[in-house]
This record gives C-alpha cells, sequence and structure tokens, in this order.
C-alpha cells in the first residue's frame, strides 16, 4: 500500500508518486511574522508536521521549506508602530514562532528562508516574467499580466469566481494602475516611510506571493513534489504562484497541492481580524499542555474543519495523561521467560491499520483509533500480568511509531520525571493531611527548583512545567 493524497490540483486522491524515486521535496507557506501565531495558524503547521514525519517514517529523504513572509502591509504597519527597522521588529516574532513549534513538537524544515534575504531571486524571476510577456510594469510597480496564463484558475476552479471581486483580505488596493483587475502586484513601486530595496524593477519591495515561487524552486527547483498550506491560500496566493512559476519556467510547479482545513471557533475561521483567537501562550497560561494542544490540532484529519474548545484541550489533556501512563507501565513491566504471546498478532495489526490509516491522505482519526485499541491491549496484557519480551517488543515498537509520525507521547525521560513529579505531589498532601507545613512547602520548593509549578484547587493540585 502506498501513501495517497488528496490533491486540491487533480481534487481526486492519488498515489504520491515523487518526481524522483525515495525523495520528497516539499513546500509549505510559513508564518507572516509580525505578531504571535495563533492555534489556528498552528493547526496548519501541525499538519505540515504530521505530513513531514510520516514521509520519514515511510523512508523518503525529505526536503522540507517554510518560508517566513518578513516584508508585507501589516508587517510594515507594526513596525513603524512599534518604532523599529523592520528586521528587528520580525526578529522578534520569528523567534517566538520557533519556541511555540518547538513546544508543540514540530519539527524544524530542512530550510527556513526569510523573504527579505532572497529579494535578488525575486527580482530575477520578474525580470524573467517580463521577458516573457507574462509581467508589465505599470507606474514604478510591475504586475504579473493573468492573460498570459491561460491555465489561471486550475486549481480553485470555480471558486475563484466568487473571489476575483476581492474577498481576499491581500488583494492589492491600487487596481487603477492595473491593465485587467485580476493582475497581481509582482513588485510594489516605494512608498514614503516603507522599507525599500533597489533593483532593476526600480526601487520598491516585493508583493506577497513572488517570494514564495522564488524560495520554493531556488531550494527544490523548477518542479517539487508537495506544495502545502491553509486551505485560504488556495486563492488567490497559490493560484499566483502556479501563474508566476509555471508562466517563467513553461513547466509544472508543484505536483501535489495539499490544503488544511480551518480551526473554527464557534463556526467561525479563528483569526486575528475576528479576535476570536488563542495563542499557544494564552493556553499555556491556563494550565493546558503544549502536547494536548497538539493532540487537539492533530487528532481531527486536516480536510475537515475542526472546532476548537478548551473543553476538547482538557479531554485531551486527560486522554494523553491515560495513554502515557500505558506506555510508562509497559516500560517497566517486567517479563517472563518462556510464556507464549498470542496478543502479538493483534499488535501486528493494529500497527499495519495505524500505517494504513496515515498512508490514506493523513487519516489521523483512524490512526488514533488504532493506537486506542492497543492501548486496550496492552492494559488487558499489563493487568493479566507474566508479559511475554515478544509482546512488550512489539507493543513498543507500535508505540514508537506512533510517536514518530503523530508526536503526542511524552518522551520516555519526561515520562519517568512526570512519575516523580506526581509522587512528591501525593507525598505533599500527606504531609499537609498530617499538618506537617515545613515538610509541604520544602516539596513545593524543590519542585520549584525543577521549574515545576503547583496549583491548588479544588479538585486537588495541578502541576505545569513554567
Ligand atoms: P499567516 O501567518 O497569516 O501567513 O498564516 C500562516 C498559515 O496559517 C497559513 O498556511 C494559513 O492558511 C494558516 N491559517 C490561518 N488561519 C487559520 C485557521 N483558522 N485554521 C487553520 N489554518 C490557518
Ligand atoms: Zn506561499
Amino acid at each position: 500500500m502506498s501513501v495517497r493524497f488528496f490533491n486540491s490540483l487533480t481534487r481526486a486522491r492519488e498515489p504520491f508518486v515523487p518526481l524522483e524515486e525515495g525523495r520528497a521535496r516539499m513546500y509549505a507557506c510559513g508564518p507572516t511574522v509580525y505578531n504571535f501565531a495563533h492555534i489556528g495558524n498552528f493547526r496548519t503547521f501541525v499538519f505540515v508536521d504530521v505530513l513531514r514525519r510520516h514521509l520519514k517514517w515511510r523512508g523518503y529523504k525529505l526536503l522540507h521549506v517554510m518560508n517566513l513572509t518578513d516584508v508585507d502591509d501589516k508587517i510594515i504597519r507594526d513596525a513603524r508602530a512599534a518604532g523599529l527597522p523592520l528586521r528587528e521588529f520580525t526578529e522578534k516574532y520569528v523567534r517566538h514562532f520557533w519556541e511555540d513549534a518547538d513546544a508543540l513538537g514540530i519539527e524544524r524544515p530542512e530550510v527556513a528562508p526569510r523573504a527579505t534575504d532572497h529579494i535578488p531571486e525575486m527580482v530575477e524571476l520578474i525580470g524573467r516574467l517580463l521577458r516573457c510577456g507574462c509581467a508589465y510594469h505599470s507606474d514604478g510597480s510591475t504586475y504579473f499580466r493573468i492573460a498570459s496564463f491561460p491555465r489561471y484558475g486550475a486549481l480553485s476552479g470555480d471558486k475563484l469566481a466568487g473571489n476575483v471581486a476581492g474577498a481576499s483580505e491581500r488583494v492589492e488596493a491600487d487596481e487603477y494602475e492595473k491593465d485587467d483587475a485580476r493582475d497581481f502586484v509582482l513588485w510594489k513601486r516605494t512608498q514614503p516611510g516603507e522599507p525599500t530595496w533597489d533593483s532593476t524593477l526600480g526601487p520598491g519591495r516585493p508583493g506577497w506571493h513572488i517570494e514564495c515561487s522564488a524560495m520554493a524552486m531556488k531550494y527544490l527547483g523548477e518542479s517539487f513534489d508537495i506544495h502545502c498550506g491553509g486551505v485560504d491560500l488556495m486563492f488567490p496566493h497559490h493560484e499566483n504562484e502556479i501563474a508566476q512559476s509555471e508562466g517563467a519556467t513553461g513547466r509544472p510547479f508543484a505536483k501535489y497541492w495539499l490544503h488544511a482545513e480551518h480551526l473554527l471557533v464557534n463556526g467561525r475561521k479563528m483569526s486575528k481580524r475576528e479576535g476570536n483567537y488563542y495563542t499557544l501562550r494564552d493556553l499555556l497560561e491556563r494550565g493546558y499542555s503544549a502536547r494536548a494542544v497538539r493532540y487537539v490540532l492533530a487528532a481531527v484529519p486536516y480536510r475537515k474543519p475542526l472546532n476548537f474548545t478548551l473543553e476538547g484541550v482538557e479531554a485531551a489533556e486527560r486522554r494523553l495523561k491515560r495513554l502515557n501512563e500505558t506506555v510508562r507501565r509497559l516500560r517497566e513491566a517486567q517479563t517472563v521467560a518462556g510464556t507464549t504471546a498470542d496478543d502479538v498478532t493483534t499488535i501486528t495489526q493494529l500497527r499495519a491499520a495505524f500505517g494504513a490509516a496515515l498512508d490514506d491522505d493523513l487519516n489521523t482519526a483512524e490512526a488514533l483509533a488504532a493506537v486506542a485499541q492497543l492501548e486496550t491491549t496492552v492494559n488487558v496484557a499489563l493487568t493479566r500480568g507474566a508479559l511475554a519480551e515478544s509482546f512488550k517488543t512489539a507493543a513498543l515498537a507500535a508505540f514508537d511509531d506512533a510517536q514518530a509520525t503523530l508526536g503526542i507521547l511524552d518522551p520516555p525521560e519526561e515520562a519517568l520525571l512526570d512519575a516523580a513529579i506526581e509522587a512528591l505531589i501525593a507525598a505533599r498532601l500527606e504531609a499537609r493531611k498530617a499538618k506537617d507545613f515545613a515538610r509541604a512547602d520544602a516539596i513545593r520548593a524543590q519542585l520549584a527548583g525543577q521549574g515545576i509549578v503547583l496549583e491548588d484547587g479544588k479538585d486537588g493540585t495541578r502541576w505545569r512545567r513554567a
């Protein structure tokens, strides 16, 4: 069985056949670094992470590029309001993005280029478009000529018609300078007070779309395997990327286009503009763990909208606690030599079902159902006792698969540490019951020294890493 993806370009589920056998080259549109990313953004980035982890787990040699958009209207507006040079302003949010991504267990892409470090590549690409008649200058700016690219709209299809009128928040305002209202800006002439670069196109700055084409082609070649991002980027951003890239090279740009549906709050897209968002930090401050947030974001298959609730994170927290406890008990369980293990077949079947679910367009819900069955099988075996070595090995390998691809389990060291922390919390409770407050305080101080914060509530003591 092979890996299969729903390709937005063909609107069909297709086997993944990379351009070069055994290698997967993919590009994901990255964050616009003018603020903290919200967990809606991270739904898309967790999807991309599960995609990359699964491809690696299936043995592909991966080259994954994700850009950082560090120049655009909102960034310029907010950098100016903060009184900071563009680079200094974006630097802070790039750092915060990686901190949050690390906390969510998102693996770093092989290359994470910044737009402002690739201005010459963008100018070069726009030069090619001018030479082939796909672009034109107008009033100091340069535009892409949609009429030069008859396949325009192939990706977004009939969604396009409704969008052309400017439903996208990023459609350019300066309509009157264009030959055709659909044309989009490649290079914007300098505006007073805006950052500017000298170039053969005249002084100015790049439009948003051109950065992805230039950086994708620089690091992945003119044609590569997978391009992904959130579904809101399909039009106009991805459509424009295709037009610019294929217009310049005459070759297909990306073979598979994968789009993550939105994270919703009460049925509406989570977005900065609506103000209905949480950042990861907001949730950590409320005492939730980053791993539970990752679980929530990964558990619903990426092509289904996901309604976010705090209750959902709480349920994930409980779910992960039980799961990690099972894995910890399994790791620590003694095995008995010479026992037979009928259950090994069940484990093998569940491992196969897990892999097949992810092969099937990353069906994380089915994959997690296999993990839940695995957990039950292991708990039954642990309760029965007399665990066979072959069973323990097979079950641990199955959990390793889940960890490699979904990244939701505690790492072994942390799991042991968690058990030790909980033992200390129990000892503190005992001390308090015995009115030995000096010992209770000493335990709290000891945990604080290890970066563990305790919160006493009416339902008992909760803890989190500071
Ligand atoms: P931005 O930082 O706005 O460029 O967005 C970064 C990524 O987050 C893009 O791939 C967007 O499509 C994606 N995104 C934005 N809002 C949501 C949402 N509510 N749910 C899922 N993905 C989103
Ligand atoms: Zn992009």
